[in-house]
């Protein structure tokens, strides 16, 4: 089995590292094309305006100046385009990819992109009690993920149908479950103003605390108990309700 990864934290980031480990339980003919850069936050964005620069650093391995998705893209369409891969991992990301942030992320959006392209793929998020550089502990992933994606990659999870898996912070998960993508409370991104050494005022995201009752069979609840979160994701939005009442709207103005 040919196993494309790629990541939103770029090329030297411990979690590729960590992908590549667990990638390679499962098969040698791993191949990897991930941002030379970070991009996490970078979501579904596709480079259009300035060229894509790709640098092989060995056989298998390739940097991309760019977004996940042109990762993702630069391997169906270039580095793999004769022989694609068979599934897609992305990951595994330093820190979560819950609820409304699916849509922010780099990681699962190099999944959407895979989707797109009827490829089986797979988004992959470890989240952490301490984020400190060097202190990051992938081990729940390490310890649950070959078996869940060699359990996924053996059958059909659906067309068009992307998988969007959460680590807990802990380093033996209780469990694994199917959730649903939760909702957090808006305003969980804050800004933090500060001043630069020349004066000028400058302004950063900040993320706050989770929610302290989320939503029943989320995600969030998942990994708030312990457990491994898994949810089946899709990429059309339509909300089908609504569409009978829009038509309504436009009967009657
Ligand atoms: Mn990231």
């Amino acid at each position: 089995m040919r196993i494309l990864l790629t990541n939103d934290d770029g090329i030297r980031a411990p979690g590729l590292a960590v992908l590549e480990r667990i990638a390679r339980q499962i098969s040698d003919d791993i191949w990897i094309v991930a941002p030379a850069e970070e991009q996490s936050g970078a979501g579904h964005s596709l480079t259009l305006t300035e060229p894509l620069r790709l640098r092989r650093l060995d056989k298998r391995r390739y940097a991309v100046r760019g977004t996940p998705t042109d990762c993702v893209m630069m391997a169906l369409g270039h580095v793999l385009r004769e022989t694609p891969p068979d599934l897609i991992l992305s990951g595994v990301n330093r820190g979560p990819n819950l609820a409304e942030d699916v849509t922010y992320s780099g990681t699962v959006s190099a999944a959407m992109e895979g989707t797109l392209a009827g490829i089986p793929s797979i988004a992959l998020s470890q989240l952490m009690e301490d984020y400190k550089e060097g202190a990051e502990d992938f081990r729940a992933a390490e310890t649950a993920a070959p078996d869940l994606i060699r359990g996924f990659a053996a059958g059909a999870w659906g067309k068009g149908v992307f998988l969007n898996i959460n680590f807990p912070a802990r380093a033996n998960p209780k469990g694994t479950r199917v959730t649903e993508q939760g909702l957090r409370d808006y305003g969980n991104i804050h800004l933090i103003e500060e001043t630069d050494p020349r004066g000028f005022p400058y302004y950063w995201f900040a993320y706050g605390h989770g929610l302290a009752e989320p939503a029943e069979n989320s995600d969030l609840e998942a990994v708030a108990d312990g457990y491994v979160s898994v949810s089946p994701l899709h990429l059309n939005l339509t909300e089908y309700d609504a569409m009978s009442r829009l038509k309504e709207l436009i009967r009657r103005p």
